[in-house]
């Protein structure tokens, strides 16, 4: 029997968090297991917004309520990873009740995309928030791996990407696409 029917059989056919029947499919919580222990039943609206919960109208996690009670630790798992990404106070006050082991937790915390790089604004050396199609000067000789060549400090760097590197910007110097590290740029 296929993944999808054995969770269906699991579920009685609805989504393990919100109890929903529609555009059911599986959704892995546990990457390092692909079977039933690892896998959960989810419907589309779940499906497409619990990896970035707060997205949609909080009052649809209302559900997590009833779910993080499931007899499946997976559906647990998920369900605390999802209220630990809401980070409200009623889904924090949920997670204070719950209890998991460390091994469940570390699967949990697996999925999370951590608040800071999710949140990542990004700062000049003077703390002046960068924006795409700003313009910056590198403010020290920089070795750009790889590319061979030195970023040379006084370099202006026009119209740079935000790109999605934690503490760094895109930019294009001597004709080629580099990262740049922000706490060595000025905003000019
Ligand atoms: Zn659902």
């Amino acid at each position: 029997m296929s993944i999808e029917n054995e969770l269906k059989q699991r579920s009685n056919g609805v989504c393990e968090l919100c109890g929903s029947s529609d555009d059911l499919k599986v959704y892995q919580v546990n990457l390092n297991d692909d079977g039933l222990d690892g896998n959960v039943l989810l419907c589309g609206v779940c499906n497409a917004n619990v990896d970035s919960p707060k997205e949609i109208d909080e009052n649809h996690w209302r559900c997590l309520n009833d779910s993080m009670w499931s007899e499946h630790q997976i559906v647990q798992i998920l369900a605390y990873r999802t209220l630990k990404q809401l980070n409200e106070s009623w889904a924090n006050e949920l997670l204070d009740m719950m209890y998991l082991d460390d091994d469940a937790k570390a699967i949990a915390d697996a999925g999370i995309v951590s608040v800071e790089d999710a949140g990542d604004v990004k700062k000049d050396a003077n703390g002046n928030i960068l924006v795409e199609g700003d313009s910056v000067t590198i403010i020290k000789d920089l070795e750009v791996k790889g590319a061979g060549f030195t970023a040379k400090r006084g370099t202006v760097v026009k119209g740079i990407g935000l790109g999605n590197v934690a503490g760094h910007i895109e930019g294009k110097v001597n004709g080629v696409k580099i990262y740049l590290k922000t706490c060595f740029l000025k905003k000019v």
